[in-house]
């Protein structure tokens, strides 16, 4: 299988507007038995050759196209009268062979979009999919198409299916939310001309929160995952130092760079924060927005008017600036939006702003990890100690990141290094670093053998505090307000 995406094979001119040069493209497949999928129109074929009908730059580049031998389409419904359809390719004809219950999740997605925007930009939208364990995993947002990778068992298995619940509805989202409406220092009239990515807390952070919050609503997570994923969340910018010395804003304007940057000292620098951070912020707005209109209005009817905007049309970039998106939110629910984002956006702040406790819940670390977390330590294979000896590492013990001021870092301990044994035992896993860590509560300190190049060491750390994991739990007394969020939405008429 292949995914092509023709801004990788096309020459394109020299500083002039995408959307105004006119292009015929055509393919030939490796063999007429290939299936394939594109959000471009099909003007004629002839066994393996395919030509399409003229197409602006600008939509060819947003118009990939993946083929493969094992292709399955699965129909979506329709939206107005225009059709969703999915295309999946794999590995093996197995790998497609969906439940009713999985395509039913994936229509009702559909179902939750619609009530949620009421209105499309697109004429026909294609979910292009990959599932493999070869081709690399991937989400890119375009007008009329995606284009997913995820793991070769993410039809047929329903852990997989779960871990990757958000990445549909999130690809979906920016259909309305980066694609019809975008940031006006975004949008370039061709690839020559820089990109400004300061608004990123709008095009990817809300999307992140309907991203979320649209597959929970469809039934592609539960109301426990999503709540459980709002904590590894919350819990892991709380921990963040690098918010001592940077703005959310400026995790938007550096995403080029940290893009790549993930691993070692990402709690000192920060990452793509304006994702998930963005996420607790437009969650604290709808809490707001709920709680001053007494249950009236929310960040949907926001989202309904700005994303929405009126009426179906075929695709099409209508700019914003922030002006916009704090007229957009004054409109919903009168409030110092401009003060919001300020708060949020562009301050250097000790600590995440209250993001929870208007919803009804607040944090707290148990002992043990809640089942979602353990679903995507697995899936990711990582071991995530962070809230006890402050290390996070691979499966294989290598640490990825150690946060700083935390018990390994204070004994020096530092991203690169193996754990190779706990406590004269081979390293194993996480749960066997949960037992060690709950014995070391009643006295011996906790004893890691470390490797780096050529070295080992020892390292005894003193830690009385037991295995520590976030979760939510709810402040008697107060409304449910998250509860009433992911409700899932009256489907529209
Ligand atoms: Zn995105």
């Amino acid at each position: 299988m292949f995914t092509l995406t023709w801004n990788k094979v096309v020459l394109t001119p020299q500083a002039q507007d995408y959307s105004t040069v006119m292009l015929s493209p055509a393919l030939r497949l490796p063999s007429a038995q290939w299936k394939y999928a594109t959000a471009l129109e099909l003007a004629s074929a002839n066994g393996a050759d395919l030509a399409f009908r003229p197409v602006s730059l600008e939509m060819l580049v947003d118009s990939p196209l993946d083929a493969g031998v094992n292709e399955r389409t699965l129909d979506l419904g329709t939206w107005d009268g225009a059709p969703v359809t999915l295309a999946a390719f794999a590995d093996t004809p197995e790998q497609l062979a969906a439940s009713e219950k999985t395509l039913q999740k994936l229509r009702d997605l559909v179902v939750q979009m619609r009530a949620l925007y009421r209105n499309r930009h697109w004429d026909h939208y294609t979910f292009l999919l990959t599932v493999s364990d070869v081709m690399p995993g991937q989400g890119v947002e375009h007008h009329q198409s995606s284009d997913n990778g995820t793991a070769g068992g993410y039809l047929t298995e329903e852990d997989a299916l779960t871990g990757g619940g958000d990445l549909l509805a999130h690809e979906f989202n920016h259909s309305w939310n980066g694609k019809y409406r975008r940031p006006d220092d975004l949008a370039t009239p061709n690839l020559q001309v820089p990109m400004i990515d300061d608004m990123l807390w709008v095009y990817e952070g809300m999307t992140q929160y309907y991203g979320n919050l649209q597959a929970e609503r469809a039934g592609l997570r539960t109301r426990q995952q999503w709540l459980d994923a709002l904590a590894l969340s919350y819990a892991s910018y709380d921990s963040e130092r690098g918010r001592l010395t940077r703005a959310l804003v400026d995790t938007a304007t550096s995403s080029p760079f940290l893009y790549r940057e993930r691993g070692a000292w990402a709690s000192e620098r920060r990452g793509v924060d304006y994702y998930g951070e963005g996420e607790l912020m437009w969650l604290e707005a709808d809490v707001l927005i709920r709680t001053r209109s007494h249950g009236k209005h929310s960040l949907d009817d926001a989202a309904r008017a700005f994303f929405g905007r009126g009426r179906d049309t075929g695709p099409q970039v209508v700019t914003y600036t922030r002006d916009d998106i704090v007229a957009a939110l004054a409109a919903v629910e009168p409030y110092d939006w401009r003060a919001f984002l300020a708060r949020h956006v562009d301050a250097v702040a000790p600590h995440p702003p209250d993001f929870l406790t208007g919803g009804g819940y607040r944090l707290v670390f148990g002992d043990a990890p809640s089942a979602y977390e353990k679903l995507q330590s697995a899936r990711r294979k990582t071991i995530d100690l962070r809230y006890s000896l402050g290390i996070v590492a691979n499966r294989e013990g290598t640490i990825a990141d150690v946060l700083p001021d935390s018990v390994a870092f204070r004994a020096g301990i530092g991203p690169g290094e193996k754990i190779v044994a706990v406590n004269d035992r081979a390293l194993t896993g996480q749960p066997q670093l949960d037992v060690a860590l709950r014995e070391a509560g009643s006295g011996a300190p906790v004893r890691l053998l470390l490797t780096a190049g050529n070295v080992y060491r020892t390292v005894a750390l003193d830690y009385r505090g037991g295995p520590r994991y976030p979760h939510l739990a709810r402040i008697d007394g107060t409304a449910d307000l998250l509860g009433a969020i992911a409700k899932p939405l009256a489907a529209a008429p």
